[in-house]
């Protein structure tokens, strides 16, 4: 059978693939420390799991609205109104099956073909495959000295066609975290360009240093209007498995996304709407101790990165370091680096090259202490040997 072109030239997600790999594995007997993949290793809140089982047990899972349930739909808007601290309505909210699905739909939503979507570098693996799968054209643009937005790049890379930019703050895999000089400063380009922004927030809640992750949405109602946010349970709420997200826009943006998500998928789980909706209830103590773990964790990692003579600038949130490889590689980059550190050392990490950065690897530490000081030996064992 023929293969469509668009599926011929989609690559496979190189975290997922690369944790798929980890695990294989793992199942045969290798003592794998899987560092690739990026996923809180808590298990969700109680009330969560409380929650999805009484949805089960009351026999009513059926198919909710399109765009999610109101009570969820609410709760979302509560939620973005108060931590971002400007108003959202219930309207604007679409609940999708993840906060990947929820890029995709935005970018349905907004992509023509040929329209050019600026990427900041080092970028989350998914976001050029998703421009692309939306027949929009990504436009990679590397980062300042300090990991941030490059303003001097990013104004080079205009064109007539450019229509949008996709920011994540805090990053993956950088952890960088922008302020709200930077986040003010995005505005006003957008604002001169008249482009939309898609602020992929989900790691809006893993900051470490005392600062509050800033939403271009916050900078003033103008910008508001042209920014599109997407968030999930997965990282704030250790929900990975049960895949549901959301995105807040402007009402023209959300009742076409909704449009597009009756066709593609229909309305989102209703057990993980519903446990969705218990976390943003109900504030779960358990998100507080996993913030801490990771500030702890991170630490610890940071310190011995930095003993290894292996610098990594700034993860200020997220829970990855992005450290410099550079001495340590060959012409093969960064993917031969975590292929020999994978077959030496059963160490997995993800190649820079997957985030645009050829020069870098990406540490998880959603690791528990064991492991992590695991990994801290046979990456030194394996530099030693380099
Ligand atoms: N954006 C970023 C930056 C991510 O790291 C992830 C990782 N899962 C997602 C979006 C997607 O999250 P999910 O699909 O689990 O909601
Ligand atoms: N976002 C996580 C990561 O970057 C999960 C894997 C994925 O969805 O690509 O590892």
């Amino acid at each position: 059978m023929k293969i469509s072109r668009r599926a011929q030239e989609i690559a496979l997600s190189v975290t997922l693939a690369l944790d798929a790999r980890a695990k294989e594995l793992a199942a045969s007997g290798v003592k794998v420390v899987n560092m690739a993949v990026g996923e809180p290793d808590f298990a969700a809140p109680k009330v969560v799991q409380t929650a999805a089982i009484a949805k089960v047990a009351s026999g009513d899972v059926r198919y909710t609205p399109i765009a999610g349930t109101p009570a969820l739909r609410d709760a979302v808007a509560a939620h973005v109104s108060k931590t971002r601290g400007v108003p959202f309505s219930a309207p604007e909210v679409l609940i999708c099956h993840s906060a990947k699905h929820a890029l995709m739909n935005a970018l349905l939503a907004l992509a023509d073909p040929g329209d050019e979507v600026l990427v900041p570098l080092p970028a989350w693996v998914s976001y050029i495959e998703i421009i692309r799968l939306a027949n929009g054209v990504p436009v990679e643009v590397r980062p300042s000295e300090s990991g941030g937005l490059n303003f001097a790049k990013l104004e080079a890379s205009i064109t007539p066609k450019t229509r949008g930019i996709i920011v994540n703050s805090p990053c993956n895999p950088s952890g960088y975290v922008a302020d709200r000089e930077e986040t003010e400063a995005l505005a006003a380009f957008a604002a001169k360009h008249d482009l939309w922004i898609l602020s992929d927030e989900i790691y809006r809640r893993l900051v470490f240093e005392g600062e509050r992750a800033i939403s271009p949405a916050e900078i003033n109602s103008e910008t508001r209007a042209r920014t599109i946010i997407v968030d999930g349970a997965s990282k704030a709420f250790a929900m990975t498995g049960y895949r549901i997200g959301y995105l807040v826009a402007p009402k023209t943006v959300t009742d076409a996304a909704i449009r597009l998500q009756s066709q593609m998928t229909g309305a989102p789980n209703s057990i993980s709407q519903f446990a969705f909706q218990a976390a943003l209830e109900e504030e779960p103590t358990e998100v507080g101790a996993m913030v801490d773990e990771f500030r702890e964790r991170r630490a610890y990692l940071l310190s011995a990165l930095d003993e290894m003579g292996l610098s990594a600038a700034n993860p200020r949130g997220a829970f990855y370091a992005f450290p410099n490889i550079a001495r340590f590689r060959d012409a093969r980059g960064s993917s031969g680096f975590c292929e020999d550190l994978l077959e030496q050392q059963a160490l997995a990490l993800v190649p820079g090259a997957a985030f645009g950065m050829d020069d870098h690897v990406r540490l998880s530490y959603a690791l528990d202490g064991a492991q992590l000081g695991e990994a801290v030996r046979r990456l030194e064992l394996f530099l030693s040997e380099r």
